[in-house]
């Protein structure tokens, strides 16, 4: 579900009108949905029932530290690619040993520190990475549970930044060289083989490449698992969500764009890949990101003025890039609406934001209702590699965010300083 809707006319977030916050925080300002955040992560963990499972949570897509609480008080573990990301866990009060660490480029440093917080998994990406590994393990006398990344070979079908299942990408071993590597890994101290992981990519709408992936990967898993006595198989991340029209469609229907365009819902991807990964007799880490933040957040944005061109009705915001990349980074497609909705024709709009770049936009030629200086706007489905991708280009400060429940309503980060954008800068004495 998303926890979005009008009421009387006002936009609301749960039961609070955006209005309000949008009064008293200021804008650009991102909403959180508690209730949304909590659905989706109840919906995927009910569908897994049948399995032993594990939700990693890819906080990656949204690491505030209420959001990660909100996930780990109800039993999420984390799929973390920092140390940085593991000190949050525990700053939120979640558990280091649920969390698996990724990422191609694991620092010594980074790979003692998740040693002594005694996580769940390293999920290892080359060769030279697990002999990091063994040797910092062996340095500080720790065992370390590793479990490499196959790339499957698989095409996600989605964006090509997003796809990392593919020879083409720099992510995890070749489906081929698998079993060679843990025959090698076998022998390094220090090592404990725990399982194996994949990650085909994100914002996939369709089961298939999902299906695909598993099929040819589960015998690999069957096999490697009767030779090492593995504990887990990691399907990854990468359910996909409604972007376009998710309003529109109302909460009853939030997988369904108003195209009827359906994306993978909980029990879809369940009901394909339970059978798949039951015999096995493994648990089944799955590491969403997107399907549990994606939706459960808006990033508010006021207008600062209409400006006509020829061509061009441009309706310029007081969001930018630096608050919300994925547009300019991904060509991503956000719904946008006033929160106090309008009645009549709608006009073609480009809605950008003030920063000196063409790629400074959020929307291109998209029917708008016709919004004035002033007039709060809301883009939806901005909870996942949002704020997180958030910088202080132009010398912004970060946005402020703000989690609903129910009727409260609390900060959750607090606008940035202006002076705090150059506080670890100095000038120089010459
Ligand atoms: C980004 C990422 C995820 C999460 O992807 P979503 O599309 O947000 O679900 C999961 N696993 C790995 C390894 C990732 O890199």
């Amino acid at each position: 579900m998303h926890s979005f809707r009008y009421v009387k006319g006002q936009l609301h977030c749960e039961n609070v009108a955006l209005a309000d916050l949008a009064q008293k925080h200021g804008t650009p300002l991102y909403v959180y949905s508690q209730a949304t955040l909590t659905d989706h992560y109840t919906k995927l963990d009910q569908a897994l029932a049948p399995l032993d499972h594990l939700i990693c949570f890819a906080m990656k897509s949204n690491s505030n530290l209420a959001v990660i609480q909100t996930l780990a008080n109800l039993g999420s573990g984390f799929d973390t690619v920092s140390a940085g990301e593991i000190q949050r866990v525990i700053a939120a009060g979640g558990d280091p040993r649920k969390c698996v660490f990724a990422g191609v480029g694991k620092t010594e440093e980074e790979i003692a520190y998740a040693l002594r917080q005694d996580i769940y998994s390293f999920n290892v990406e080359s060769e030279a990475e697990l002999k990091r590994i063994s040797k910092v393990a062996t340095r500080i006398g720790k065992i370390a549970p590793i479990a490499v990344r196959v790339n499957p070979n698989i095409d996600a079908g989605t964006h090509a930044k997003i796809t990392t299942g593919t020879y083409a990408n720099k992510f995890g071993i070749a489906f081929e060289e698998i079993e060679g590597v843990y025959a090698r890994a076998a022998k390094l101290p220090n090592l404990r083989l725990r399982g194996l992981q994949m990650h085909i990519g994100s914002q996939l709408t369709d089961v298939k490449p999902f299906q695909l992936a598993v099929t040819k990967v589960a015998p690999l898993v069957a096999r490697l698992s009767a030779k090492h006595g593995f504990d887990f198989f990691s399907v990854g991340g990468g359910i996909g969500i409604v972007y376009q029209d998710a309003l529109a469609s109302g909460d009853a229907k939030w997988w369904q764009s108003k195209a009827g365009k359906r994306v993978l819902t909980p029990q879809l991807y369940a009901n394909t890949l339970v059978p798949l990964l039951k015999p096995l007799g493994l648990k089944i880490l799955l590491e969403p990101g997107r399907f549990l933040t994606g939706n459960a957040g808006a990033l508010l944005t006021r207008v600062e003025f209409i400006k006509k061109t020829g061509k061009k009705n441009f309706v310029i915001v007081d969001a930018a890039m630096n608050d919300l990349i994925r547009p300019a980074f991904y060509d991503s497609f956000h719904e946008i609406v006033p929160l106090k909705k309008k009645a009549g024709a709608t006009v073609s709009s480009d809605v950008v934001g003030p920063i000196c770049e063409s790629g400074d936009y959020f929307a291109k030629d998209r029917p708008l209702p016709k919004v004035g200086e002033g007039d709060v706007l809301a883009l939806l489905s901005a909870g996942a590699y949002g704020s997180v991708m958030g910088s202080n280009y132009n010398s912004r400060a970060l946005a402020a965010e703000v989690l609903v429940n129910g009727t409260q309503s609390a900060v959750v980060r607090r606008r940035q300083e202006i002076a705090a954008i150059w506080e670890n800068e100095q000038t120089v004495s010459w």
